[in-house]
């Protein structure tokens, strides 16, 4: 038999590369990467993410093998930097840290300084002749295990070393004196023992198992569980472990650690940015516990290290065409590189830094469309504080304070101090900013849901910072202006009597950094001067093959949507027109007439009404390049006539009142009689009731006064600006063919008519939406009728489901998507993989749209396709209508950009395919 030869669980980082990080997670790939480029990397292997999943398989056993290759890999790293493990005069000491495919920050867990026990905390007194260094590592390794690896309450330990402080008069942890480290390491261990109930381990592979089988059991924590859930990462991929040999940035005033990235993460400028602290280790800079120097200090502090991190900032980015974020310690003057990654970037960076990549020639246009992120490009266009408030509010008083801005925005609501609380006001619908004094991972849940973080302490790469970065939130960290009393629930600020409690308004700007008490109006941003976005779509343009259209109602709505790019409105929906307070009690009448004539008294005076909304909408809709009027898709009347009178039991109520208190007997008649026609336009299921093309059909004369509006208004705005406008009229609802023949057969007629009167024939196209099954399914005949489809996805989806659009995300289809609990299984059972009303559903509801658009097409080759259901701005629906060969998408306005960039990504992940 031949012996089959184990998996190969664990590589040293001499064996990984770049194109690993699948097995090896971001970070091994990382230094791999790094250590092939031949840049100072402290040796070390990576444990893979396969042997993550194998552990978990095997019910949290390491997969046989794995422990003694990682023992294999260990006595190869002591070769190559000359210490060994565990020895009690010249130890290696290691990092163990955590390291998924996604860069999941401060979400998973990290032990340093792993290998220290009494012995060989002698070793490292002997190698760097400090016995004050070697004793603060080595309590810093007990309180880390502890907390990671024994799941012990670390306020103890804080509590002790704040005691120790007091005590010998130290202001900083750096000041305490070997004497007292000394002492401070057996209070350490008596800590942990009492809490974990076991002595705290002496053997060191004793330690280093129990530090692996806790990074992997962190892939599984709640906090990396939330992240994962909100980012959509997959919660199958597992984390690799980073067993790296130990440099001390904590060795006096010539060592020092600091996080940089090669561009400003918040708005892409091209600059070193990050920062340090010196004489400190590993975690403290992104834990946010002391506020560090920027790196452009270090050029004074420590020049040549500084010229050398800035070359190799250079040459790491030049290396992988990206914004890179590293991690550095120095070491008695020397530097090394712990990692390097892609950076997580605000919106407004992500455009600048893919733009001016393209502009320095290290990538080409496509490459910058496709690593931009459609949904990010939608935060851009997001609301900022208007500045005549925000001038107003410092008038006021109201400035509070100035922190980093370390994630651009505008934020405002109430203060709230824990995350749990912030969590719950957030899921209420209560706007609130989450202040708190630095946040640490297990805030997640609460920054989830907040509008805006606010922190005290930690710089622009602290937690707090990265993690609203990665979620688009704005947020102010490093606030040294305010003093946070989480107990109290409220914060001060410095220097004056102002006190902010849980739940006072504030506001914060993420752009600026600047707090303020109350809340400060916001305006739209001014996407003409966002010039970078402008060109990076200009691009997208070129090579997107689908059209990008709008949702638009009014005039003012189709302008911003020309702004944003639109190149045709595809929905009007006529009946917000129909809304306005000055139309609504006419809407009224003419839905209560009793007699043809009634009612065309008051469609009458609707109609000039329609025809001033439609004139400024075909106005609006030019071609600012060529003039060309756009297309203009107007939707006839489409909700149930019950929708535009009062609701039925506020009405009950009214009248029984009325009736009871005997008063004014004229109005109690009136009421009664609305009442009564109230009553009788109730449906049981309204959705499937008298709406769409069965209003028009039943009472044709409503049809006959829109149509009549629509064609008169095109023909007025031809007479007045010698344009042509694009008229495209669509009838909603259509399940038959005979409903469209009809409606068709109607509005020739007034065309006829409206063409006669003017003395000059108008042109305009007819079309139907398809969402309804049946129209879906029998495309072929409805296209005969039509010039156009437009796919209504919202309603088909409701259809094709039967989902109740109202009522089904509420009470039921949301625990489809995060999970039902599954009597008998561990874990929950999901039934769908997204809301099917937000992305489209491509087995079930995207089958019919692919089938109705064949049919249609093979029926009536010239026939135009779009969508203009909320699908039309959703990426990943993008891309499926893209494939499916439509026409066009049509999307709210805010959301084109959106659609322009995932229309393009479409094209070239299409283009890819064909390859
Ligand atoms: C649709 O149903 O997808 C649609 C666009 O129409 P409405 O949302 O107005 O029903
Ligand atoms: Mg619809």
């Amino acid at each position: 038999m031949v012996k089959q030869s184990p998996r190969k669980w664990v590589y040293l980082f001499t064996e990984g590369s770049a194109s690993m990080r699948d097995l090896l997670g971001g970070k091994g790939a990382g230094v791999a990467e790094m250590t092939k480029a031949g840049l100072p990397v402290p040796p070390g292997f990576t444990i893979t993410t396969e042997a993550c999943n194998a552990y978990y398989e095997a019910g949290k056993q390491f997969p046989p093998g794995m422990w003694e290759q990682a023992l294999a890999a260990l006595r190869i790293v002591e070769q190559q930097t000359g210490k060994t493990f565990g020895d009690r005069h010249n130890p290696l000491l290691v990092s163990v840290r955590s390291g998924a495919k996604f860069s999941m920050p401060g979400m998973m867990d990290t032990v340093l300084n792993l290998g220290l026990n009494d012995e060989t905390v002698q070793g490292l007194v002997e190698q760097t002749g400090d016995e004050r260094f070697a004793y603060d590592a080595y309590r810093r390794f007990i309180q880390m295990f502890s907390k990671i690896v024994l799941d012990a309450d670390p306020r103890e330990f804080e509590q002790k070393l704040d005691e120790y402080k007091e005590r010998t008069g130290a202001s900083s942890d750096a000041e305490l004196p070997a004497s007292a480290l000394k002492e401070l390491v057996a209070e350490f261990k008596q800590i942990a023992e009492r809490q974990s109930g076991q002595p705290f381990p002496t053997d060191v592979y004793e330690q280093l198992k129990r530090a692996i089988e806790a990074v992997f059991a962190s892939w599984n924590n709640k906090r990396a569980i939330d992240y994962r859930n909100f980012n959509k990462i997959p919660h199958n991929l597992g984390t690799a472990v980073n067993v790296q040999s130990m440099v001390f940035g904590n060795m006096g005033n010539d060592s020092g650690t600091g996080v940089a990235f090669t561009r400003n993460p918040s708005t892409g400028e091209k600059e070193l940015y990050g920062e340090y602290l010196l004489n400190a280790q590993g975690e403290d800079v992104v834990a946010g516990i002391r506020t560090p120097s920027k790196i452009s200090r270090l050029k004074e502090e420590l020049p040549q290290v500084y010229e050398q991190f800035q070359e190799i900032a250079r040459r790491l980015e030049r290396h992988y065409r990206d914004m890179q974020d590293m991690e550095f310690t120095v070491e008695r003057g020397r530097l090394y590189m712990l990692q390097t990654r892609s950076g997580k970037r605000s919106a407004r960076a992500a455009v600048k830094i893919a733009v001016d990549m393209v502009e320095e020639g290290l990538i080409s246009e496509e490459e910058a469309i496709r690593r931009s992120d459609p949904t990010q490009i939608y935060q851009l266009l997001l609301p900022r504080f208007d500045e005549e408030a925000k001038a107003r509010a410092h008038k006021e008083g109201r400035f509070l304070a100035r922190g980093l801005n370390a994630s651009p925005g505008a934020a405002a609501g109430k203060a709230v101090f824990d995350a749990d609380r912030a969590e719950e006001l957030g899921k209420a619908g209560v706007p609130v900013v989450l202040v708190r004094p630095e946040t640490s991972p297990d805030d997640v849940h609460g920054m989830l849901v907040s509008k805006g973080i606010l922190t005290a302490r930690g710089g622009a790469t602290s937690h707090a910072a990265v993690v609203a970065r990665g979620l688009g939130l704005p947020c102010v960290a490093g606030c040294e202006g305010i003093r946070v009393y989480e107990e109290e629930k409220l914060f001060r600020v410095v220097g004056s009597d102002v006190v902010i409690r849980e739940g006072d308004e504030i506001s914060i700007d993420g752009d600026t950094g600047e707090v303020f008490a109350g809340v400060i109006p916001t305006v739209e941003p001014d996407f003409e001067k966002e010039t970078e976005l402008q060109k990076l779509l200009s691009w997208a343009d070129r090579i997107r093959k689908l059209g990008v259209w709008a949702n638009a109602d009014y005039p003012r709505d189709a302008q911003r949507a020309v702004t944003f790019g639109a190149e045709g409105i595809g929905l009007c929906r006529t009946e917000h027109m129909f809304m306005e307070q000055e139309r609504l009690p006419i809407v009224q009448k003419m839905i209560l007439a009793k007699t043809p004539e009634e009612r065309q008294a008051a469609l009458d005076q609707l109609l000039p009404f329609q025809r001033s909304d439609f004139i400024g909408i075909f106005e609006t809709m030019v071609n600012p390049r060529t003039g060309e009027c756009y297309p203009v898709v107007i939707r006839l009347i489409d909700p149930p006539l019950h929708e535009f009178l009062p609701n039925y039991e506020e009405l009950l109520v009214e009248v029984t009142r009325l009736e009871a208190t005997g008063a004014d007997p004229e109005a109690l008649k009136e009421k009664k009689a609305l009442l009564d026609a109230v009553a009788a336009m109730r449906e049981m299921n309204p959705m499937l009731g008298l709406r769409g093309c069965r209003l028009g059909l039943l009472f044709p004369e409503i049809t006959i006064m829109q149509t009549r509006a629509i064609l008169e208004a095109a023909l007025e705005v031809a007479q007045k600006t010698g344009k042509k406008p694009q008229v495209k009229i669509m009838i909603p609802l259509v399940g038959h063919v005979n409903e469209l023949r009809e409606v068709r057969r109607q509005l020739e007629a007034v065309a006829k008519e409206v063409t006669a009167e003017a003395g000059s024939a108008v042109e305009y196209k007819f079309g139907t939406m398809i969402e309804l099954p049946r129209a879906a399914l029998t495309a072929d005949q409805i296209a005969t009728v039509a010039d156009f489809f437009s796919f209504g996805t919202n309603d088909l989806t409701q259809t094709t489901f039967g989902f109740s659009r109202d009522d089904a995300e509420g009470k039921f289809l949301m625990k489809y998507v995060d999970g039902l609990d599954a009597p008998g299984l561990p874990e929950k059972v999901k039934i769908l993989p997204v809301n099917p009303f937000q992305t489209i559903d491509r087995d079930g509801v995207g089958q019919l749209v692919r089938m109705a658009a064949e049919k249609g097409r093979a029926a009536n080759p010239q026939i135009e396709l779009g969508i203009c259901g909320e699908h039309g701005g959703d990426p990943s629906s993008i891309e499926f209508f893209h494939e499916v060969g439509l026409d066009y998408v049509s999307c709210s306005p805010f959301r084109v950009p959106v659609a322009r960039l995932a229309a393009a990504q479409a094209a070239l992940s299409k283009s890819e395919k064909d390859k």
